[in-house]
């Protein structure tokens, strides 16, 4: 039985993260009426704001982390704080976002508190009849689909990939019960540092939380060929992604690569042009819940994945979906 969850509070730039608010409306599911939820909040110099959004959508208890080793994103720091906070709650599972914080944080909290790990949830199959909990999990690129489940008397820490799960909705204020406390930790000896931050995709949306992706390939032919891409991504409020191809020709920066060995995406609709769809870019897409392919290639694979098909040229195709997006 999951009775009680604990749920890192990912934030960024003082802000939480969406994947925060779905693991913890998942907390909330598998807890069910009896159980309590917990969340973590690492901060340097307070974060009132976000805990009072935890409780608002139904946190029973906020930890606070508070510290200036917390202020840059540290492993060591943070897997001191939530290894604490792990003691304080001695949770039956350990919530995080499949992020690349919560990649790297997850495993080693889970060696250093004796935990079993399961990666990359999408779905979660709850029941509170006394039957199990499935945690279901994609494999190769989204073809195989895992369930797993709890060996009772076990902690398991879990992460969850962002926008697959619902998020916590406000509860009524009057069931606002939270509390929010100090979470005292151990800085440990800290071996790197973070000098400054530089940002590589211009203030743009999150591509691993934006609802829709426009992605470009080599088929764009040059950066200059992005800016269709950025247009038609502005007038549906969603992000810009590439493929690896488009990334390994310098039409756009790293950070956009989606992949294998880039960014996993699952928004409401993925736009894919001039992107042949390797195996490898559809591990980071495949899961998308409408994707819509743009490629002069009829026998390209990516028409495969594909809900709907556009068989023609990006530079035609693209403006004209934009400058109908903007007349409607
Ligand atoms: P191409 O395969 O060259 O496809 C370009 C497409 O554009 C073609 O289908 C063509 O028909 C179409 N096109 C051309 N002009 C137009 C036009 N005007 N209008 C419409 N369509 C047009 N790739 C990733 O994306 N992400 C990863 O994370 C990743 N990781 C990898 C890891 C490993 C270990 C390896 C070996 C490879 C990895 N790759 C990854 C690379 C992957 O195998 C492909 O090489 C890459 O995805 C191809 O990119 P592309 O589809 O943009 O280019």
């Amino acid at each position: 039985m999951i009775k009680t969850i604990l749920v890192f509070a990912e934030s960024r730039d003082g802000v939480l993260r969406r994947v925060a608010l779905e693991a913890l409306g998942a907390a909330r599911r598998l807890a069910g009426k009896d159980g309590a939820v917990h969340a973590v909040l690492a901060c340097s110099g307070g974060a009132a704001e976000e805990a009072a959004t935890l409780t608002a959508r139904g946190a029973d208890v906020v930890h606070i982390a508070d510290d200036p080793s917390l202020r840059a994103y540290a492993p060591e720091a943070y897997v001191a704080a939530l290894g604490a906070a792990m003691a304080a709650v001695r949770p039956d599972a350990f919530l995080l976002g499949h992020t690349a914080a919560g990649r790297e944080l997850a495993p080693r909290v889970a060696a250093a508190y004796g935990a079993g790990h399961i990666a990359d949830v999408t779905a979660i199959d709850v029941s509170h009849d006394g039957g199990d909990v499935g945690f279901i999990r994609p494999l190769y690129a989204g073809k195989a689909f895992e369930r797993r489940s709890f060996v009772p008397g076990h902690p398991w820490v879990i992460t969850v990939r962002p926008n697959n799960l619902p998020a916590a909705e406000p509860i009524d204020a009057a069931e606002r019960t939270g509390t929010v406390t100090a979470l005292p930790f151990t800085v440990p000896p800290l071996y790197t540092a973070v000098r400054g931050l530089v940002r590589r995709t211009g203030g743009q949306l999150d591509l691993a939380e934006a609802d829709v992706v426009v992605s470009g390939g080599r088929g764009v032919r040059s950066a200059a060929g992005f800016e269709p891409l950025h247009a038609l991504a502005a007038s549906l409020g969603g992000a810009v992604g590439a493929s690896r191809g488009a990334c390994d020709a310098g039409y756009c920066d790293y950070a956009l690569q989606i992949g294998q060995t880039g960014k996993v995406v699952t928004p409401q609709l993925y736009i894919a042009c001039g992107i042949s769809g390797a195996i490898q870019h559809l591990a980071g897409m495949s899961q998308s819940r409408v994707i819509v392919a743009i490629n002069k290639d009829p026998d390209a694979p990516i028409f495969g994945v594909a809900d709907y098909g556009i068989i023609g040229d990006l530079f035609e195709v693209v403006p004209l979906l934009t400058a109908e997006l903007q007349r409607v």
